[in-house]
């Protein structure tokens, strides 16, 4: 038997649901806040990636699927392409190609679709998982470099879990200032790291060497204690920095978000300059971040394009879902009204009465006309319709349909004109 390929998984109903459910909330609120959506592809250059994340970074080193898609023809040369593990470098590199920057409006953009990492597998861990991002990026006139946008983003996340049902999240926030500083940060920590690098696990050994601020995601325990001890990104803060990071907590302040700084997170991108931002929940275990995200100004000039500041993130898609599902909330869709043809020769009525019901606007499900009226009850009350309608012989001639409701047993004649309204609760 053919499976799906480890780290992949099918998302069945009545989940689906569920994500659906979810999608078209998210997609309410970005309407709200005046973002649009992307969709860009799933696989591009592998050069985007090694550029635009970081050639240094686990993803780029140990989790992308990329592979060499020969040329056409026999001269063409090969081209190295790999399935998207994020999204920002794609949304970025359509922003560059098709001049996004040269209108005068900022631009808020999201997208809702899968990501690609060979990462080890576990629950809230895949190697095909989902990820519902969003970008505010636009030349600085647009404002987009104003502490006001991060404030904005934040806000915005905030709301987003409130209203999903995820009360219970942690803000977790943090400012990794702007190049030059973490240029200078790298060499404090380098420099710290001389005297202890040999205590240390052999991962941050070599992190130590590739990129030292890599070090203050390690786990492992006995290296807290060591890392604890390190210099820390505020102590490195130039004066733009700082008070860029003082006006985004104050307004975070005033709106009673509530936050709290962890100069440890660093996040595993390359690209982040000054905010960073990370929600997680209780619910998750060990893998608790829900979404991550942070400002990224000189993303766009490092693959070539203009100056454009921005900031954005990424959720989890499936981790949200099991933190809602952690949470008790289940949505499946059930049909309003079972319609059941009863005897030879119904089933064309049937169709056609259910014809019109889902023309307006009910969900129907449809039997056949050789169940006995026991079968057909059986069916309704199996796929959770509430009300069950017969279509018969007699129902046909007279227009009056007996409608059911299965919970309460309450049965009415309805006729065929004011059914839909019935079955929707309009009488
Ligand atoms: P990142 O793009 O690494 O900043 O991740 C943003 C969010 O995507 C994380 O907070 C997770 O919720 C989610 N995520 C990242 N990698 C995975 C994965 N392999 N499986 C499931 N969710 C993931």
């Amino acid at each position: 038997m053919i499976k799906a390929i480890r780290g992949t998984r099918d998302l069945l109903p009545p989940h689906t649901d569920l994500w659906n459910w979810v999608e078209a909330k998210v997609r309410d609120i970005f309407r709200r806040y005046n973002f649009h959506e992307i969709r860009t592809p799933l696989f591009e250059d592998t050069s985007l990636f090694a550029r635009g994340v970081g050639e240094d970074t686990d993803i780029v080193t140990k989790e992308m699927f990329t592979w060499a898609d020969k040329g056409r023809a026999a001269s063409e040369r090969s081209q190295s392409l790999t399935l998207r593990p994020e999204n920002t470098a794609g949304v970025v590199r359509a922003y560059i190609e098709h001049g996004l920057g040269n209108s005068s409006v900022l631009q808020k953009l999201y997208y809702i679709g899968p990501q690609f990492r060979r990462e080890r597998p576990q629950k809230g861990r895949y190697r095909q998982f989902y990820q519902i991002g969003a970008e505010v990026i636009g030349p600085p006139s647009t404002g987009s470099e104003s502490p006001v946008r991060d404030a904005e983003v934040l806000e915005m996340l905030a709301t987003l879990l409130d209203e999903l049902g995820l009360g219970g999240w942690s803000l977790q926030l943090n400012s990794v200032g702007c190049a030059a500083d973490r240029a200078r940060y790298n060499k404090g920590l380098r420099e710290a790291l001389k005297p202890v690098i040999h205590q240390l696990c052999a991962d941050c050994q070599s992190r130590a060497q590739t990129n030292p601020l890599r070090v203050l995601d390690c786990k492992v325990p006995e290296d807290q204690p060591i890392i604890a001890k390190l210099p820390r990104i505020s102590q490195y803060l130039d004066d733009a920095c700082r008070e860029n990071f003082a006006a985004v907590r104050a307004m975070l302040d005033a709106l009673g978000v509530p936050y709290s700084v962890n100069e440890r997170m660093v996040r595993g991108l390359d690209y982040y300059t000054r905010t960073t931002f990370e929600f997680t929940h209780p619910n998750l275990g060990a893998q608790n971040a829900v979404l991550g995200g942070g400002r990224y100004d000189g993303l766009s000039e490092s693959l070539d394009g203009p100056k454009a500041p921005g900031i954005g993130f990424a959720i989890g898609e499936d981790r949200l879902i099991l933190a809602l599902q952690a949470e008790g909330v289940t949505v499946a869709e059930s049909p309003e009204a079972y319609v059941a043809p009863l005897g030879a020769g119904m089933n064309a009525h049937a169709l056609q009465l259910a014809r019109g019901l889902r023309r307006a606007g009910v969900s129907v499900e449809l039997g056949d006309e050789t169940f006995r009226l026991k079968k057909s009850f059986e069916a309704a009350e199996k796929g959770g319709a509430r009300y069950i309608v017969i279509v018969g012989e007699d129902e046909v001639k007279s227009g009056e349909f007996a409608v059911k409701e299965l919970a309460s047993g309450r049965q009415e004649q309805v006729s065929g004109k004011k059914l839909a309204e019935y079955l929707l609760g309009r009488p």
